[in-house]
């Protein structure tokens, strides 16, 4: 069983400030490409054809992405709700209406969207709950978690210290929450990296912040999205410290090469940091799509050259064992080992397109909405 660790769905905000918030998410990468000017900031007219960027992400579209190159399951992963920044009302949100969920879009109903999801869809989704302490209070989020976990029957929980302005340390915020996730069992998966997004603070996305954290709470299983990029080192120093501690390479992937891919899994061992608690995934709809960020991990070691290759079953692990574990669910190694012998020529063609007669198709236009 193949999992994507990471996925948005739906909306994250409501209008405008919803769509400032993507526009600040992804400026820097399309100047970057010379999508949008550079040496001034862009106008309404600079983001004409870039629309899609704030429309909502369709669950079936999601679906269809990730069922064509062989993942079996996506954990879809909820916004916690805050109306403080200068973004507004932003959290999980069913503009479309695709959910079920009666009433407005509102951000007071994040899980409730996510878990209507999974009931839809309950062989592929994974729905991982949110809340946020400084939205109504420390207590109003820890009822909200236990609502969403006793209730909605979600599987775990996403937290955003960064984007709502609390430590992932702070004894009064955080704390509460954590220990609630560990009376209730459930994983807890914390964005740990760096967002271009202005509003934010950029010292609670450190990774060395949940040391503490895991320190506190040994027996909860905790998960660092992103692998802390750019603080990639000292996430690995962190997983090497805590056996309770897991992350996923999303985002991060997507800016590494096969080779340097490589790289960062070799990087991981001599840290410390087992490969038994990297996690395979996407951040879709990110920079890059999960058809070539799959054959990129999984057969990685084509770019291995002359270094010793990644053990088979090690790949299969971070394929989805390992976030199984993470999650408390079972996996079959032989059946992920026979599954990726299966896909291989799939992902072999991806990787090098075998010659046609007409003209290659263009690349498909990337989202990156991560966060
Ligand atoms: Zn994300």
């Amino acid at each position: 069983m193949i999992i994507d660790a990471h996925n948005h769905v739906l909306a994250a905000g409501l209008y405008p400030g919803y769509e400032r918030f993507i526009k600040e998410m992804t400026m820097g990468y399309f100047q970057s490409r010379g999508s949008l000017p550079e040496d001034r900031d862009p106008q309404d007219e600079d983001w004409k054809g870039l629309e899609y960027l704030w429309e909502p992400i369709d669950p079936q579209t999601l679906i269809r992405d990730h069922a064509g190159i062989g993942v079996d399951k996506c954990t879809i992963l909820a916004v916690a709700p805050s109306q403080y920044t200068r973004y507004e009302a932003r959290g999980t949100v069913d503009i479309a209406g695709v959910t079920g969920v009666e009433g407005p879009p509102d951000i007071d109903k994040g899980n409730d969207y996510i878990a209507a999801l999974v009931r839809q869809h309950p062989d592929t989704f994974i729905g991982m709950s949110a809340v946020n302490p400084r939205h109504r209070g420390v207590k109003a989020a820890v009822d909200e978690l236990e609502r969403a976990i006793t209730n909605l029957r979600l599987s775990g929980l996403k937290l955003y210290p960064m984007y709502d302005h609390w430590a992932p340390n702070d004894r009064d915020l955080a704390f509460p929450i954590f220990a609630k996730a560990a009376e209730l069992d459930i994983p807890v998966m914390v964005h740990l990296s760096t967002t271009p997004v202005g509003d934010t603070v950029l010292l609670f996305g450190w990774p060395v912040l949940l040391d503490d954290v895991a320190r506190a709470f040994p027996n909860l299983r905790l998960l660092v999205c992103h692998s802390g990029h750019p603080w990639v080192d000292e996430c690995m120093v962190l997983i090497s410290r805590h056996r309770n501690v897991y992350l996923d390479m999303s985002f991060l992937n997507s800016t590494l090469n096969q080779r340097e891919t490589y790289g960062f899994l070799r990087r991981a061992r001599q840290l410390g940091c087992p490969l038994s608690r990297v996690c395979w995934a996407t951040d879709y709809p990110g920079f890059e799509f999960p058809e070539t960020l799959l054959p990129k991990l999984a057969l990685v070691n084509r770019s291995a050259g002359d270094d010793p290759p990644i053990p088979q079953n090690d790949i299969a692990r971070m394929l989805g064992g390992n976030y199984s574990r993470f999650l408390g669910v079972d996996w079959s190694l032989e059946e992920t080992l026979d599954q990726m012998r299966s896909l291989e020529p799939t992902w072999s063609d991806i990787l090098n397109p075998p010659p046609r007669g007409a003209a290659p198709e263009p690349p498909r236009q990337p989202h990156h909405r991560c966060c």
